[in-house]
């Protein structure tokens, strides 16, 4: 009986995504996450990755994982805080804190789990989380996690962030609350307003929590949307992936020292999850290496976002109001715009679909990831084939 109830919901609820335009489909690579990819034996040039500054197929990252594999072994043997804590990993652990101009910090298995971990460690049921409404899955899910009280605020509306904020603060109904937010919003490519979050945050005594997953190795010079602000002292999480401009995989808080403290004993990924492998984590020390010596990928990568941006708004799109290199498309009808990225993918392009939930309905989005990687050449050919597809499809 069982079965036949598992069977009628997948079956429904699949034929209902399916209808609607909402069912993802997946295509494996063949190739490399680099700026040409290769699927189902075409070669496509690549703007859906989140490898901004193409480290992820750098040699010296390579090179530094196959080192530490060769001396480490493949897999880390065992959660953090039993005995899977290399060397390796305390020293990741001490350039990044050195890199993000704060006391310390911690490393995670993923991006995911290290909001999963972090929310939950410091906020419970007594407290209040103002969180923008458009956060990062990863970051709603840590929220609720907590169980603390979360209130949304309109997106990136401080106007009604700080009418929340008094709110909450005035019916001391709650023990903490936190502001949380992404750095910069990866669907649209905007930059949250950080220097008036701090002032609201000093006003009514709210800890300042920022997701900088995509502002990380972007902005502030490879350090952040927080550096970005000149904001190192004024925000309590600086939260991060290794695994999008990085290259490599997982995720951190960098903080005070007593945060981390807090953390290492009180993260539940940290204590109940294997660490990161050693190669991995020696990959992201030789990127960090990167970034701190040279702002030239990041040179890179906003010039070629520059340029992809300017070619497609003179092309007639409607690529919204992004402040970074991230560039969407946004088309709107979910349908249509699954139909323009396959159309895309079949001239050449690798540009994602991106519908509902990721985005609100009706604002489908082709979303384009330029990255330092790129050259003039794919970008140029890439613009060639979006203005023959936008006209076929009437969108342009
Ligand atoms: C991608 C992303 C994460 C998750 O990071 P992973 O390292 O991929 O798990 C968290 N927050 C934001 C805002 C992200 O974009």
């Amino acid at each position: 009986m069982g079965k036949g109830v598992l069977e009628n919901f997948l079956q429904e609820n699949i034929k209902d995504l399916k209808d609607k335009g909402l069912f993802n489909v997946i295509d494996p690579l063949e190739s490399a996450n680099g700026p040409v990819i290769r699927i189902s034996g075409f070669d496509l040039i690549n703007l859906s990755s989140n490898n901004y500054l193409g480290l992820a197929t750098d040699s010296r990252l390579k090179a530094a994982a196959i080192e530490a594999i060769n001396t480490y072994g493949v897999g880390a043997g065992a959660v953090r805080t039993i005995n899977g804590t290399l060397k390796l990993h305390v020293q990741l652990e001490e350039q990044i804190s050195a890199f993000k101009h704060t006391e310390a910090a911690i490393v995670f298995q993923s991006g995911f789990n290290c909001n999963m971990g972090a929310i939950s460690a410091v906020m419970d049921k007594d407290d209040a989380i103002l969180s923008d409404e458009l956060n990062h899955a990863s970051i709603i899910d840590g929220c609720r996690l907590s169980k603390a009280a979360i209130i949304a605020y309109k997106h990136s509306d401080m106007a009604d962030l700080r009418v929340k904020a008094k709110q909450v603060k005035e019916s001391g109904l709650y023990k903490k609350i936190m502001v949380i937010t992404d750095g910069v919003f990866s669907m649209d490519g905007d930059i949250a307003k950080l220097p008036e979050i701090a002032d609201i945050a000093e006003e009514f005594d709210l800890i300042t929590y920022v997701d900088d997953a995509h502002g990380s190795g972007v902005l502030g010079e490879g350090a952040g949307t927080v550096k970005h602000f000149g904001l190192s002292q004024k925000i309590d999480f600086q939260m991060g992936t290794l695994s999008k401009a990085l290259g490599v995989i997982g995720g951190y808080v960098a903080g005070k020292k007593e945060l981390i403290e807090w953390l290492r004993v009180r993260s539940r990924p940290f204590l109940f999850s294997t660490a990161l492998t050693p190669g991995d984590v020696a990959a992201s020390l030789k990127a960090i290496e990167i970034l701190s010596n040279s702002t030239e990928l990041q040179r890179k990568l906003w010039e070629n976002g520059n340029y992809l941006k300017h070619g497609l708004k003179t092309l007639g799109f409607n690529i919204g109001a992004s402040q970074t290199p991230i560039t969407p498309c946004i088309i709107g009808d979910e349908n249509l715009t699954q139909k323009f990225s396959r159309k895309l993918y079949e001239n050449g392009v690798y540009a994602k679909a991106i519908t509902f939930p990721t985005v609100p309905k009706g604002t489908g989005r082709v979303r384009n990831m330029p990255t330092a990687a790129h050259t003039r050449e794919m970008l140029d050919r890439a613009l060639e084939i979006y203005a023959e597809a936008g006209k076929d499809m009437g969108i342009i």
